[in-house]
This record gives C-alpha cells, structure tokens and sequence, in this order.
C-alpha cells in the first residue's frame, strides 16, 4: 500500500487537490488490486482482511493523501459494508462483487442539512405507494456522492416510530428520481467529493429495502462503529504524514547555526507527536481486534476516532510550527495535512457526540 501510495498518488496530491479532482483512475487501480473489499469474504470478491490490515490500508493512503484514504473508507466501511452486513443474500451477491471489485463506487447518505448530529431527526421519507417505495427529500454532505453508483440512504418510513422508523435503501446510480445535487468546495479533503443526494418521488421496487423496515437508523449507529475506525485509521495515517515531515525537516533546516531538532523545544514537540500517534494507533487497533473478534465496540472505536482525530489536529499544527514559515507555504506538505485533518473532529460524529457516546457507555455499565 506504501508502494503504491507513494508512486501513484504523492506525485498529485497537490494538482488534484487545488483543482479538486476526484482520483477516478486511481480509484479503478484500487479496486483491480483488491483494496475496494479488503475486509469482505473472497467469495463476494473482497480480500478477506480483518479491520487491522482495513486500517493500515487507509493510514497508508492518508499518509500520503487523506482525500484517497476517505475515498475508501466511505466506500468501504459505511456503504458496502451496511449492504454486506444488513443486505440479503440477493443484495450482497448484486452489489458486492461490483463494490469490492471497484467496478463500482459507493456511497453512503444519512446527514441531512436539518439533522446532522442529530440524524434520527431525518427528514427524508419513502412512503409505499402502488407497490413501490416512493423516496423525497435531500441528505447533505454525501461522500462520494458525485461518483458514486450505489448509494445507501435512510429515510423515514413510519413517523411514529422515532429511531425505529428510519430505513435504509439502496438506490442504483441512473433510477428516476435521483440525482446529486452541489458538490462543496472543500477546506480540505478537496479530492474527494462530498455534496447532495437528492430524491424526487424517487422509484424503489420493495427489494431494495436493505435490513428491516424501520431499523436503518439503529443498524447505520453499528455501521458507524466499524467507521469509526476508518476514521480514527484516517486521522493516524494523516498525523503520521505531518510527523514525517516535520522530524525530516527539522533535521535539515539550521537556524543558530545547528539543525532546529538540536533545540530541546523542537525536540519536545517531536516526542509529543510521536507518543500521541503511538497511543492513537494502539486505540485504533485495539477496536479494530475487538471487531474482528465479533464484539461490539461503540465505546473502543468511539475512543478511538476521538482521541485520533483530536491528536491528529493537534500534530498537523505542531508540524506546520516546526516548519516555521514554511509551513504556511504549498512547497511542502504540512499546510495540507493542517486542512485535511480537521474532518476528522467532525465527520462520522463530532468530538461532542464522541464524548456523549462514550458517556452512554460509561453510564451504563
Ligand atoms: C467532508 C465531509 C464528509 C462527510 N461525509 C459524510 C457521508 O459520507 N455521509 C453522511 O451521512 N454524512 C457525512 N458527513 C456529515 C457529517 O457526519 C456531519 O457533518 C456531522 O455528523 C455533524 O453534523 P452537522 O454538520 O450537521 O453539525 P451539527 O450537528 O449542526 O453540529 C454543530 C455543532 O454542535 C455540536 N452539537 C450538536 N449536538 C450536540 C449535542 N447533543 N451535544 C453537544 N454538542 C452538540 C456539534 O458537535 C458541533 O460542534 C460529512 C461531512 C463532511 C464535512
């Protein structure tokens, strides 16, 4: 993944970045060598990898670009793996082959402009009629969204029913009724795309119902355990890209007539990132073990994707500091790592809503 990284991607981080191009061919390279399923059973096309080696994958790739390493985990962790673990044997064997072979590209719509942290407030509703889900309404913030040709949404089919009246479905790229909608300019993350799914009296045949009918919202909450790690996976491989910069290059600037890592101060902030990003990974693949082993890890991979994101900011500013001016400049790579990162404070559930998921979790043991 190193290798690949560093051939294929590094040398059009930037250019893909200030023009926000979506890395389609790399995408499609991807996939042909395996790494659009890595965590899904051979026989639906995947690798058959366990949540460790899924999060090498993407602190690989982030290390080098965070935009191909959300590209994935998006792909991976929330769209094919809601249809792997909540689809049926008909779903999984249409759509999983395509998805783990990166034929196709997924997408993954529960945020809406009305509910994000909140997203059992959802608005977007499928109503049967005549036979067919009919789905109205629009979700935000979508990633993939403009590339993707499955996506997987939820939407509201019983109003009474709170957190269990939400569904999920899967939607084909091309089915009446559905489009995307702006696609955002980006702080960071700016080669991978996030915008609107829009759905007009959208036209669903009853199969494409994926789990039971009012449970979308409780099993996108498990969804996101295993994204989480995606997450946390993200903001270590993006900390470790600015940790690697910063000690190179604290190596070989002077000032005072000495290399700035002879400056105890410089030093210091060195360790600190280097100590937080052992104990984000360590976090990390503890979850990760955890969900291999078939446990549930709402609070681990909380812990995880908190504590990850939040050092991950933390060592992104500390490797533009020790760049000193340079750092503020597009010639090296700390100010993009500086942008990219801050996603991960707030994607798949902000630091708030960690803290309030762990708290649960505390409270009820
Ligand atoms: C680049 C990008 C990619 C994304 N990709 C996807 C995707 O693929 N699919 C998808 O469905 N969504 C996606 N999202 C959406 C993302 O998950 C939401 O932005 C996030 O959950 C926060 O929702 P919000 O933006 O509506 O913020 P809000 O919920 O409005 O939060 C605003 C502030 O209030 C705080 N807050 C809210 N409620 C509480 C509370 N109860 N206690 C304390 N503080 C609280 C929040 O922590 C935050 O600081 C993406 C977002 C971005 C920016």
């Amino acid at each position: 993944m190193r290798e690949f990284a560093e051939s294929e991607i590094l040398p059009h981080v930037m250019e893909w970045d200030e023009a926000q191009t979506f890395p389609l061919d790399t995408i499609r390279k991807l996939g042909k060598l395996g790494y659009m399923g890595s965590i899904f059973p051979e026989e639906l096309g995947g690798a058959g990898l366990g949540y460790i080696e899924y999060s090498i994958i993407i602190e690989e790739l982030s290390r080098v670009d965070g935009s191909v390493g959300i590209i994935l985990a998006a792909h991976t962790s929330l769209c094919s793996n809601h249809i792997f673990k909540m689809g049926t044997d008909e779903q999984q064997q249409r759509y999983l082959p395509r998805l783990t072979s990166g034929e196709w590209i997924g997408c993954w719509s529960l945020t809406e402009p009305e509910a994000g942290s909140d997203a059992a407030g959802t608005r977007t509703t499928a109503t049967l009629d005549g036979g067919e889900w009919s789905i109205n309404g629009a979700k935000t913030f979508t990633t993939n969204a403009h590339y993707a040709d499955v996506c997987v949404a939820m939407a509201v089919t019983d109003r009474s029913g709170a957190q269990h009246g939400i569904s999920a479905f899967i939607i084909d790229k091309g089915t009446a009724g559905y489009r995307t909608g702006k696609k955002e300019n980006k702080l960071g993350l700016r080669a991978s795309a996030t915008g609107e799914v829009i759905f007009s009296d959208c036209r669903l045949p009853q199969s494409q119902l994926l789990g039971k009918r009012g449970e979308g919202f409780v099993d996108s909450l498990k969804i996101l355990d295993g994204g989480r790690i995606s997450i946390a996976a993200l903001s270590i491989g993006m900390a470790q890209g600015a940790y690697d910069a910063a000690l190179k290059y604290s190596k070989v600037r002077k000032q005072f007539g000495r290399p700035i890592s002879e400056f105890e101060a410089i030093q210091h902030k060195l360790v600190d990132m280097a100590t937080e990003i052992d104990a984000a990974r360590l976090l990390n693949y503890r979850a990760a073990a955890m969900l291999d082993r078939g446990q549930r890890v709402t609070k681990e991979s909380a812990m995880a994707k908190l504590f990850a994101s939040e050092a991950a900011v933390r060592i992104a500013n500390e490797a533009v500091q020790i760049h000193g001016g340079y750092g503020f400049i597009k010639d090296y790579p700390v100010e993009k790592f500086y942008r990219d990162v801050k996603l991960c404070t707030i994607g798949e559930g902000t630091s708030e809503i960690q803290r309030l998921v762990i708290a649960r979790q505390l409270l009820k043991g």
